[in-house]
């Protein structure tokens, strides 16, 4: 069988539809709502790969929400490629905002409207339906190619981290992350660190400062150190074509931590929140000991304030993989046997389930799905349909051009 039988086997009718159909099961995160997870769309995707006689496994990584993965042939002595999707997705907002309604999957002009139409329920779909067209046309892999359906990947990523501490997780040789990113196959991604940073003071009455220690200080100046930092971090770290450079952006400030606020009390304690994005270069050691630079600074002259910092969710360093790497030809080659077109190369602004893969396993991952990438997130989310069909086609020519026989 032959990469133009597999090809033949891709409706583009079927793709549009299966994608409307997953926008349309809202997949909205509401903690502490146990029916607003990803457990129906999961369960939609279970059910279409047994129907078309995939082996599926579902991991429970919690309650009401699953991890889905569908297996199309044996590893043996080949390789295991996994196609990556996740099925959660971010809020809709405010509903009024959007043109058309959220979750209804309303065509317009050759694109599909709705939360999740780029960020990812098309790249899922595309992946879905790239290995039925495996299945369908009796293709043979030397190898096994994994289509997985993960949750929180908007959140902590613990479908991700779920899925490298398992088998099938461990056996995989390398990971395509069907993420919005126009099709282009991005080799590298930023890096995220959240650095949750605490002032401690002492609490006085407003009237009399010179009884306490105010820790609102200590903030100002985090805040002031904060441009310094990302001037050293941009040292640090590589500098990249495809990616931004690297960012530090005062997101979360707050006080007091404990009790009323109130317009006469000096905080006992405050707090601040710095998103950091990183392009590849320095370990967790060096930009740990440029935050802790930071903080001290921070402390000095501040009349004995006090600052800690913690990562939030830990360190997700940015990531990069060479072009010589067998996965990166097997795409290169898939985009022209796929579209006609070379290859465009690009970055992801930031981190993503491959993130996870990459670090903890140790793969390569190459990040190419369908959608605008600036795109996800916002109101009026759309996928163009030439796009969807086109990374459906591409990840048939680079799955088998790298699980061919
Ligand atoms: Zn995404």
């Amino acid at each position: 069988m032959s990469l133009k039988d597999a090809l033949a086997h891709i409706d583009s009718d079927e793709l549009v539809a299966l994608t409307r159909d997953l926008i349309r099961i809202p997949s909205v995160i509401r903690p502490g709502d146990p029916s607003a997870t990803e457990a129906a769309v999961a369960d939609y995707v279970h059910r279409w790969f047994v129907k078309e006689g995939f082996d599926v496994e579902v991991q429970d990584v919690a309650p009401g929400r699953p991890n889905v993965l569908a297996i199309f042939g044996e590893k043996g002595a080949g390789k295991s490629l996994l196609l990556e999707g996740h099925t959660d997705v971010v809020t809709e907002g405010d509903p009024v905002q959007w043109t058309y309604p959220p979750f209804a999957a309303e065509m317009a002009e050759s694109r599909i409207y709705g939360r999740g139409a780029a960020d990812m329920k098309s790249g899922l779909a595309a992946a879905m339906v790239a290995a039925a067209a495996f299945k369908r046309s009796g293709t043979r892999l030397d190898g096994r190619l994994v289509v997985g359906a993960l949750v929180d990947e908007e959140g902590d990523m613990i479908g991700a981290k779920h899925l490298c501490a398992t088998t099938i997780g461990r056996e995989l040789d390398a990971a395509i992350i069907c993420e919005p990113e126009e099709n282009e196959l991005c080799l590298e991604q930023r890096g995220v660190v959240w650095a949750r940073v605490t002032v401690h003071g002492r609490m006085a009455h407003g009237a009399m400062p010179e009884a306490g220690v105010n820790p609102i200080t200590g903030v100002c100046a985090l805040l002031r150190e904060a441009a310094d930092l990302q001037r050293r971090l941009r040292r640090l770290c590589a500098k990249s074509k495809y990616l931004k450079p690297p960012t530090v952006t005062p997101t979360i400030v707050k006080a007091p931590l404990q009790g009323l606020p109130q317009s006469n009390v000096i905080p006992a304690s405050a707090e601040a929140t710095l998103d950091i994005r990183l392009t590849p270069g320095p370990d967790a050691d060096a930009v740990a000991a440029e935050i802790e630079r930071t903080c001290r600074r921070a402390a000095t002259g501040g009349g004995g304030i006090t600052i800690e910092w913690r990562p939030v969710n830990g360190f997700r360093l940015a990531t990069r993989v060479e072009k010589d790497e067998p996965l990166v030809r097997a795409m290169v080659r898939g985009v022209r046997q796929a579209t006609g077109k070379g290859a465009r190369f690009g970055g992801v602004p930031g981190s993503t389930d491959g993130t996870i893969l990459r670090t903890t396993l140790g793969i390569p991952i190459v990040t190419c799905g369908p959608g605008n990438r600036l795109i996800p997130h916002q109101v009026d989310e759309y996928v163009e349909v030439t796009e969807l069909v086109d990374a459906a086609r591409i990840y048939v020519a680079s799955a088998l051009n790298y699980l061919g026989r």
